[in-house]
């Protein structure tokens, strides 16, 4: 479960770096925000540590502690937003366990009722839709303070 990579060949470290683009909703010193680009329902958010760490084990504790503050913003702001009937929260460790992206991270995906659970799409997002909904999220996580 030690997936390591250099971080100039982690897709989300370049994220971080601006090396790669993505559609951002929020940021601050220790974490970053943005949007799915496969998501699984409208505004499914990652939310992840600048410093790159492996999964749950490698992330260090302060980081940790932000992402699910940040975490917890997120979902006000999608509940403001989007207003799901309700929020899923998840993080996947090691691929057998389905984490994809070896850069540890939050999934916050909007639910509605009857929704089938599903954890990876193969459909992107429309970007204008993406960017239309991390202004929206952005604003409100502004607005929520
Ligand atoms: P996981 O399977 O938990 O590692 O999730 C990785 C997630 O990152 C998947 O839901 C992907 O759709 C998503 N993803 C991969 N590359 C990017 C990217 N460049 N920008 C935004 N999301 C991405
Ligand atoms: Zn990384």
């Amino acid at each position: 479960m030690d997936e390591h990579i250099a971080p100039d060949a982690c897709i989300f470290c370049r994220i971080v770096s601006k090396q790669a683009p993505a559609h951002v909703v929020h940021e601050d010193e220790r974490v970053l925000v943005f949007l799915d680009i496969f998501p699984v329902a409208d505004g499914h958010t990652l939310v992840i540590p600048k410093a790159h760490a492996t999964n749950l084990l490698h992330t260090d504790e302060a980081d940790l502690a932000a992402v699910i503050a940040c975490s917890r913003r997120v979902a006000a702001a999608q509940r403001r937003v989007l207003d799901p009937d309700g929020i899923g929260v998840f993080q996947l460790n090691g691929a057998a366990a389905g984490q994809t992206v070896f850069h540890y991270h939050m999934h916050l995906i909007p639910r509605r009722q009857g929704d089938v659970l599903q954890v990876h799409s193969r459909t992107p997002g429309d970007p204008q839709r993406l960017a239309a909904l991390a202004d929206q999220l952005g604003g409100a996580m502004t607005a929520e303070g």
